[in-house]
């Protein structure tokens, strides 16, 4: 059995004329076909005979591409498991048969977090049982280590808080981090009604409720959540009109609009201060990218220590690493922790047997 980073990741053996399984490709070629989530990175251009993806997934995915698919929760052999990412994400488990006829266990998680954030449930690594996991490394590196939910969401509402007599533009991805926050915006701003009300920072900012804008992309992403979990989650973000004549609202946009012309013109004039939250935000540089006052390190991805901790939970017998640091978190699971691990280079073949 072969893994590689084609299209997507296959999952092969060289005798079959077609891939066993295909996870987060543009082509469906696999006998079976996997979309981890409704991220456009992760989602088939063509139409495959089926795929194996949560309902939330299937639903936001048509709703942002504006065509539908053939899908089903779960297929023989194949078990899906919340992977933490985004309202619909799923790790998948499944079954491969190795050419020495023995029968492995795969754990293929997508993009994923371990934490509970918001309304999302973390992955829960200790649930696992694989023998060859292959895992996201976006943020591979001990740099890229960040605060505790807890920490980062009361640093967030602090900085609400601390300014409340002017605009806030808040920038994030329009699936996943605009949602998140609005949610914390909510809980910031009270208007979600009592929540926060045990703030001890005496400020007694919490009894006017700030109204929380959004981009018409986001507010199609609220609505396509909303529609696939049955209204068991709502975003509170009204899309606006027009961004004249602000006074203290707090705006949620695209994060690759943070740099735009129209967004700048509308800071200066309407005198806003512009917030980026990405884990990206350790890097010196980041602030600069999106020209932000302020950055916070709010994340959709496990820090290091959560890919380390996964690792361990799962205790896999081969790690293979995709995506951001690869090489460098194989290359430290090897060296420092006594795992066999490699990184899942594209469109290079796998040069010895390792399954
Ligand atoms: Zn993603």
């Amino acid at each position: 059995m072969t893994v590689r980073h084609r299209d997507g990741i296959h999952f092969e053996r060289e005798t079959d004329p077609r891939p066993s399984v295909v996870a987060d490709a543009r082509s469906a070629v696999g006998s079976i076909n996997v979309v981890s989530h409704a991220h456009a990175d992760h989602t088939f251009r063509t139409t495959p005979d089926t795929v194996v993806c949560s309902a939330e997934t299937a639903a936001i995915a048509e709703a942002r591409t504006g065509t539908g698919f053939e899908f089903v929760e779960s297929a023989p052999g194949v078990d899906l498991v919340p992977a933490g990412h985004v309202v619909g994400s799923r790790a998948a488990l499944f079954d491969l048969e190795a050419p020495d006829g023995d029968v492995r266990r795969y754990c293929y998680t997508g993009d994923f977090s371990t934490r509970d954030r918001c309304y999302l449930e973390g992955f829960d690594p200790d649930a696992i049982d694989a023998d060859v996991l292959v895992m996201e490394t976006t943020y591979g590196l001990p740099k890229y280590r960040f605060p505790s939910q807890a920490d980062l969401e009361a640093e967030i509402t602090d900085w609400i808080h601390d300014n409340d007599d002017r605009p806030l533009f808040l920038f994030g991805y329009s699936l996943g981090r605009a949602q998140k926050l609005q949610w914390i915006a909510r809980e910031a701003t009270g208007s979600s009604g009592g929540a926060g009300a045990s703030d001890d920072d005496g400020n007694g900012s919490n009894d006017c409720a700030r109204e929380i804008l959004v981009s018409d992309s986001i507010r199609d992403v609220n609505e396509a959540i909303e529609a696939a979990t049955d209204g068991r989650l709502a975003f509170p973000g009204r899309p606006y009109e027009s961004l004249r004549g602000l006074t203290d609202e707090i705006v949620i946009l695209p994060s690759n609009q943070a740099r735009a012309d129209w967004v700048e013109a509308a800071v200066e004039r309407e005198n806003a201060l512009k917030a980026g939250f990405s884990g990206w935000a350790v890097d010196d540089s980041f602030p600069y990218r999106g020209n932000y006052d302020v950055t916070f390190p709010l994340t959709d991805h496990c820090d290091f220590d959560e890919l380390l901790e996964t690792v361990r939970a799962i205790d896999p017998e081969v790690v293979y690493t995709h995506h951001g640091f690869d090489e460098a978190f194989a290359d430290r699971l090897e060296t420092e922790h006594g795992y066999r691990a490699r990184p899942l280079k594209r469109d290079q073949t796998t040069l010895e047997e390792f399954y």
